[in-house]
């Protein structure tokens, strides 16, 4: 598995790049955070053999492959949306169920894979994207236009198609016990099979792209747009 070319969609690589969105976008995607969806103040604990829970744990808190994830307010359509925010319960969501970013709608799939829209990482290894793990959630036909146009994390990016978008894991972050408690350590990604994973609070669920191809048309269409 490759994680070079991770997203950096909370955090992670290029925070920069990520401050101004390039213009005004016309539509607000579902996976975008509101200002007042904010994370729930929840004290974290280190269990004996069960690695990182809250200390009042409840199921909810964890998916379906036993993930720790966030406890986030969900108020969709409240006060004002930050695009450069993603809200990771609706992040999990749209990438379980394989569901278009911007409208909770079906991704486009058809014999070249589904569709996903990427940054442009091509040098980061030869034959890019395939085996990147991707917290990226697909797209619509639809909707591709309009998020290439505006979106912080995807201008510019590539129209990517994917037979097998595998699921992984979750990229969060890491924490171990120290002699004080428990310390973050960092971003992680990690596979659902890895034991690792017990020490890891979710921030995206992370598919493997296999099976790619790089949509030329519908990129070049893209770049177009952006640039108008
Ligand atoms: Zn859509």
């Amino acid at each position: 598995m490759n994680e070079s070319s991770l997203p950096a969609l909370n955090e992670g690589r290029s925070p920069s790049a990520v401050s101004s969105p390039p213009r005004r976008p016309s539509v607000i995607p579902v996976i975008t955070a509101f200002s007042n969806e904010q994370p729930v103040k929840s004290a974290l604990v280190a269990r004996p053999r069960l690695g990182l829970a809250y200390r009042d744990e409840v199921s909810a808190d964890r998916d379906d492959d036993c993930a720790l994830w966030p406890r986030m307010r969900i108020i969709p359509g409240s006060r004002r949306p930050e695009f450069t925010r993603v809200h990771p319960l609706r992040q999990r969501e749209l990438m379980r169920e394989m569901l278009c970013q911007v409208c909770r709608e079906e991704a486009a799939h058809d014999a070249r894979g589904w569709l996903f829209l990427l940054p442009d990482a091509r040098a980061d290894w030869p034959g890019w994207p395939e085996t990147m793990a991707n917290g990226h959630p697909p797209l619509c036909e639809e909707c591709v236009e309009p998020v290439a146009a505006f979106c912080p994390h995807l201008v510019g990016g590539l129209a990517v198609r994917v037979k097998q978008p595998v699921l992984h894991g979750v990229y969060g972050t890491e924490y171990r016990l120290s002699p004080n408690g428990l310390v973050a350590i960092g971003p992680k990604t990690v596979s659902y099979e890895d034991p690792a994973l017990a020490w890891v609070l979710a921030a995206q669920m992370v598919r493997i792209l296999n099976g790619c191809s790089i949509d030329e048309p519908l990129t070049a269409r893209l770049a177009r747009r952006a640039v108008r």
